[in-house]
């Protein structure tokens, strides 16, 4: 393990919240690998928990996201952010959630393995109360897909309400990428900036990590997408869409330094979120 100095990680163009610092969160001598929750002994876990530290717990999914992306494509992203914001927010990692539920619309295709979501909703509620039961009480729900929104969400208000002083707080991974945004930055030419499942946005995002689980020759590129955006969010599910093959978009734009980029802003801003989160304790939830 490599212990890199603030300095080092500034010439390396990491950046490091400086309030992340006077919180005692993280600092110089910042390690280069996360603390798996899996690898701490029962002392080392007592130690964490007096500490205060914070849990990190990623979720993902086994979902066909097209012929070129792996099924766990949702898993390996999330997997990769939260390793990093785990380092720099000096949270302790736990394993991913891989098995989740998957919507109507992708449950059909091959390699989709699904969770019914009043399972998942009981699942992530006993994982959360556990958590709580080990002494965590800020936990950062770091998710990687859109049918993990409902139950965790059901989840985290169960807990939360019979928990004293505990704070979780759900952050989905692209939802920090908005679609004008992307737009903008012109890395992928369709009108929602590239996102949509297994599209070019979320294909650069995995390949950033897993270049060689990438086959970008085996999709062809599909018509954009038409703007289906409002300005404001909402919910669209179907019990199926006819004709379309399990993904989206010009994949051909899709590249790993495109990823690395995303991926680096999307953990950026996740990284600014935790810090206004753990510095204003007082503050009611989403109001
Ligand atoms: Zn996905």
């Amino acid at each position: 393990m490599t212990h890199l100095t603030r300095r080092s990680l500034l010439l390396a163009g990491t950046s490091i919240p400086l309030a992340l610092e006077a919180t005692g969160l993280q600092g110089v001598g910042q390690p280069a690998e996360p603390e798996c929750f899996e690898l701490l002994t029962g002392r080392r876990l007592a130690a964490t928990i007096e500490s205060g530290r914070l849990a990190l717990l990623p979720c993902g999914s086994l979902e066909y996201h097209g012929p070129h992306n792996p099924l766990g494509t949702d898993s390996l992203i999330i997997s990769g952010i939260a390793e990093r914001v785990a380092i720099r927010t000096n949270a302790v990692l736990l394993p991913v959630v891989n098995f989740t539920h998957c919507p109507a619309h992708t449950a059909s295709f091959q390699g989709t393995l699904s969770v019914r979501p009043e399972v998942m909703t009981l699942y992530f509620e006993e994982i959360l109360r556990s958590l709580t039961g080990a002494g965590f009480r800020r936990i950062l729900v770091l998710n990687g897909h859109d049918g993990n929104i409902g139950p965790a969400r059901g989840a985290i208000s169960r807990v939360t309400a019979e928990v004293p002083a505990a704070s979780i707080l759900l952050v989905s991974w692209w939802e920090t990428l908005p679609s004008d945004e992307m737009v903008k930055l012109d890395l992928f030419h369709q009108a929602n900036g590239g996102h949509g499942h297994g599209g070019p946005l979320e294909t650069s995002a995995v390949a950033a990590f897993h270049p060689n689980l990438v086959e970008l020759d085996r999709a062809r590129d599909l018509s954009p997408p038409p703007d289906f955006s409002a300005g404001f969010p909402y919910y669209l599910e179907k019990s199926a869409a006819e004709g379309w093959p399990g993904y989206s978009g010009l994949i051909s734009e899709a590249s790993a330094e495109k990823g690395k980029r995303i991926v680096a802003m999307s953990e950026d801003r996740i990284v600014e979120l935790v810090q206004k989160w753990l510095e204003a304790p007082t503050l009611p939830g989403s109001w």
